[in-house]
């Protein structure tokens, strides 16, 4: 089923000037670029972006981490692209991703893992509306 997922290309990746090689990683596999901007959050809504991790023992330095700089925010559509996208990036620690995932490639330990991607249709609907990349006009 064609579908849409979401993508964050974390502050560290993109201050390395990694974003367009992360990118063109995502549109190799054949995940088609909807929407993209760039934005900076505040600790406030990174809190809320990642709400679902609220007092775990790492949540606010995962605060202070997506909040120190701008993000990549983009939305990508492919057949089956929330399983797809998932495969692509990885592990969440870099050390236990495959060979070839871009966390592999361009993360640093769990927390600097380079990109964030949707896990599920729930997550996906709801992480493309937070950063208002849902628009009436179709790319
Ligand atoms: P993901 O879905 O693979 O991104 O992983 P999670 O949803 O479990 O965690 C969200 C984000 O929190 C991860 O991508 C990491 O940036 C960070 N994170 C997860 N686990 C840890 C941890 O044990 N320690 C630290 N410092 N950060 C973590
Ligand atoms: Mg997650």
């Amino acid at each position: 089923m064609l579908e849409q997922t979401f993508t964050m290309i974390k502050p560290d990746s993109v201050e390395r000037g990694e974003t367009g090689r992360i990118l063109a990683r995502m549109e190799t596999a054949g995940l088609v670029i909807k929407r993209l901007k760039m934005l900076h959050l505040s600790p406030e809504e990174a809190r809320q972006f990642y709400h679902m991790h609220a007092g775990k023992p790492f949540f606010e330095h995962l605060v202070a981490y997506i909040s120190a700089g701008p993000v990549c925010a983009v939305v990508l559509e492919k057949e089956d692209a929330i399983r797809e996208l998932r495969a692509l990036v990885g592990a969440t620690d870099p050390a236990e991703a495959d060979e070839g995932t871009i966390r592999r490639e361009f993360g640093l330990d769990n927390r600097r893992n380079a990109v964030h991607a949707s896990d599920a249709p729930e997550t996906a609907r709801e992480e493309i509306a937070f950063f208002g990349l849902t628009l009436s006009r179709e790319a």
